[in-house]
């Protein structure tokens, strides 16, 4: 064998070490379960499935669960993970599953919406592939998803993605975004199947308050607020007030833009009786000027170049040294959330939609997010859904 030769081997070995090595990290995230406890208010969980059969059997499928309250109101859904890269959308939504009761009203919880996006990453970006929330029993580890569905569960993407059913031409990787494929279809590519479960679930139960919960960058003007249609407006006005004076902390409306079509904010409330709410919570972590994207940054939002930044005044929210810690995102999306609720229900008494147990802002500020989470191990087997 030659020198040439030898060199070529070796260098076909290395290739294939570094390609079985990666390859088995991307297999075990995308097969890492986690495992979410039904609280004391759940009292039935479904499947999407059940709203649009063409996603059985698909990585589209994922966890519906219902919290029905003592007595009849309003209906509120929440969806997070949306885009699995916002995680405080999720484990905000893990403390409403986890811990609240219904006194009034029900509430439907989509904790993995985009649920192929969860199991999907961004190693180009080098994302991590993992996060862990520090709990009192130990390390709650969750998987990092990415903005969009895998190629892996939906493919090809067109050159363009024409919106259904306004025709709209959007990138072409917006086909695989569950925030721009509303209001879907039943025979489309599998996530307008995804986003038309969800409308069937509106249409069919009667959802008065659909709230789907995301992150955003600093850097980018729709940040730290709800982006809510005409019909959503003064709901959402009165609740951004609310939290500002009582909880101190900021928030403000966008207006859902008519001619930008395959949102949640947009086509929930054009297709349904639903008003609509979309919650952005600022994330360092995904402005672009920063540092390595290391889970430290995701968890504290900590970053020197966003802090230069911050101080000539490029950046659409408040930043010092103490960063952005995931509490505080997570608080806030809590908070939002109730009020939102809070305010439907005084606006529409006899659709009154009553929380209890949850947590606000200044609580989960206090006690940290993973102090409201219960510990799988200890759970009753039958309340625990891995997702
Ligand atoms: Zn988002």
């Amino acid at each position: 064998m030659s020198r040439t030769q030898s060199i070529k081997i070796l260098l076909l070995v290395i290739v294939a070490a570094a390609m079985i090595q990666g390859g088995r990290q991307l297999f075990n995230h995308r097969h890492f379960q986690l495992p979410i406890i039904a609280g004391p208010g759940v009292t039935e969980v479904k499947k999407l499935s059940e709203y649009c059969q063409d996603i059985e059997d698909t990585m589209a499928d994922t966890y519906v669960f219902f919290l029905e309250g003592k007595e009849p109101g309003g209906k509120t859904l929440i969806m997070a993970s949306t885009h699995s890269n916002e995680p405080a959308a999720l484990l905000a939504a893990l403390i409403f599953l986890e811990n609240a009761v219904m006194e009034k009203g029900t509430l439907i919880i989509i904790p993995v919406f985009n649920h192929s996006g969860s199991r999907n990453t961004r190693p180009g970006d080098g994302y991590p592939l993992y996060f862990e929330i520090p709990t009192e029993w130990g390390k709650k580890k969750f998987r990092m998803g990415n903005r969009d569905a895998s190629w892996l569960d939906q493919w090809p993407d067109p050159d363009v993605y024409i919106h259904y059913p306004d025709r709209q031409l959007l990138s072409f990787i917006d086909v695989r975004n569950t925030n721009r494929t509303w209001p879907g279809r039943p025979d489309g590519p599998l996530m307008e199947r995804v986003t038309y479960a969800a409308m069937q679930i509106i249409r069919e139960e009667n959802v008065d308050i659909a709230v789907d919960v995301h992150g955003a960058e600093t850097m980018f003007p729709v940040t730290n607020c709800i982006v809510a249609p005409e019909k959503s407006k003064r709901i959402a006005t009165m609740t951004t007030l609310t939290v500002k004076a009582r909880e101190k902390f900021d928030n403000h409306v966008e207006p859902s833009p008519s001619g930008f079509r395959g949102l949640s904010h947009r086509e929930i409330g054009d297709y349904s009786d639903a008003m609509p709410f979309l919650l952005e919570a600022p994330i360092p972590f995904l402005d672009q000027p920063t540092g390595p994207k290391t889970e430290a940054l995701l968890m504290d939002g900590k970053d020197p170049f966003l802090l230069s930044l911050a101080k000539e005044g490029k950046l659409f929210v408040s930043y010092d040294e103490t960063g952005w810690p995931m509490a505080k995102r997570v608080g806030q999306h809590c908070s939002v959330i109730q009020e939102l609720m809070t305010q439907f229900s005084k606006k529409f008494p006899d659709k009154t939609i009553s929380v209890q147990n949850v947590p606000r802002y200044a609580d989960v500020v206090k006690n940290g997010v993973g102090h409201y989470y219960k510990n799988p191990d200890q759970a009753d087997e039958k309340n625990v859904y891995f997702n």
